[in-house]
């Protein structure tokens, strides 16, 4: 797909044959070039796991996972540290994901050695000044111990961003920050996508940072994607029961509003063992009996909900053919 990227991925973490966890089981989504494209659910859904085999930081046991029409999914060597260069993630916590050994210089420069970019000094001066960490040269000496935490996100956007890659992946990018600090960390992160022309995938339990973030929208469930397409159109209208539980379980900050938080019932089940047929059955408000247990729901378009829209959920009408009573015994 042009320079986009399109994920499939089937990422089984083994121990024991018999006792593998399905992290990520059969994903499959297109970040189109210049898209942001949010990927939500509770923890432990898969969605940490898809942005490191996404940046290669994770080894999928399956699966592909093109870029600009190659698969990296197998790539080694240095096909990996080319795509390296084009793929940077930042992470939830910045005070973990930064060598507290190196000062701000050095964590910044050392992706341009790594990739033996030219004029390191003026491009770590040009990303600190980006990430409003100003006078530059007066972080350069700094460690990691010595900035506060907004500081230390934006020393981690400056390091992702000095090597001019194509795309980033934001893992909660703003949850460990004090909430005085959230918004300035996040219109940094527009002004990034805005300027350096980003493809960026952010991924979050926060589905208003994701509504204001995002283009499109992915909502994970036990591994799998759920439902998919335009943000605002799957948090005005959800189709999947799941969506709908998680919209409703936001707090409403206006007791006016009109709506009250219902909070989500039961446990995210056992990755380990995985439920016959849809994964989210045993806390659907919807449940419709035998093919909700037996027939695993794909991610599909429906007849009866919008073109852009793909869901995977027995209430609507297969827009792909897909016939859930032909894989059940019932009649
Ligand atoms: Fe609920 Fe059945 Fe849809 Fe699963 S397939 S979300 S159990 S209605």
């Amino acid at each position: 797909v042009g320079s986009g990227l399109v994920s499939s991925l089937m990422n089984t973490i083994r121990g024991e044959e018999e006792d593998a966890v399905h992290a990520i089981d059969g994903i499959d989504f297109e970040l189109h070039e210049g898209e942001t494209f949010g990927i939500a659910g509770e923890s432990g859904c898969g969605k940490t796991t898809t942005g490191m085999c996404l940046t290669k930081l994770y080894e999928p046991t399956g699966g592909s996972i093109y870029y600009d029409g190659e698969d990296i999914a197998d790539k080694s060597g240095s096909a990996l540290t080319n795509f390296r260069q084009n793929a940077q993630m930042i992470f939830q916590d910045p005070f973990e994901s930064l060598n507290p050994r190196m000062t701000v210089y050095d964590t910044v420069v050392e992706p341009l050695r790594i990739h033996d970019v030219p004029n390191q000094r003026a491009r770590v001066r040009r990303a600190l000044e980006f990430a409003e960490l100003e006078p530059a040269e007066s972080f350069f000496d700094r460690y990691p111990h010595e900035l506060s935490g907004g500081q230390r996100q934006r020393l981690a956007i400056a390091r992702a961003l000095v090597i001019d890659p194509d795309f980033i992946v934001a893992d909660e990018p703003v949850s460990m920050l004090d909430v005085s600090l959230r918004a300035g960390v996040l219109s940094l992160l527009e002004r990034m996508t805005d300027e350096f022309g980003l493809s960026v995938v952010y991924i979050s339990h926060d589905l208003s940072l994701l509504r204001h973030m995002c283009d499109r929208l992915a909502i994970m469930y036990m591994g799998k994607i759920v439902e998919q397409g335009p943000t605002e159109e799957i948090i005005t209208n959800p189709k999947h029961p799941y969506t709908r539980a998680l919209i409703d379980a936001v707090p409403v900050p206006d007791p006016t509003a009109g709506r009250e938080r219902v909070e989500l019932q039961g446990e995210v089940g056992d990755a380990v063992n995985i439920p016959s047929g849809c994964r989210f059955k045993n806390r659907c408000e919807k449940y419709i009996g035998g093919v909700c247990d037996s027939v695993q729901p794909p991610l599909e378009a429906k007849s009866d909900v919008e073109d852009d829209r793909e869901v995977a959920c027995h209430l609507y009408e297969s827009a792909e053919g897909f016939d859930p009573y032909a894989e059940t015994d019932e009649t």
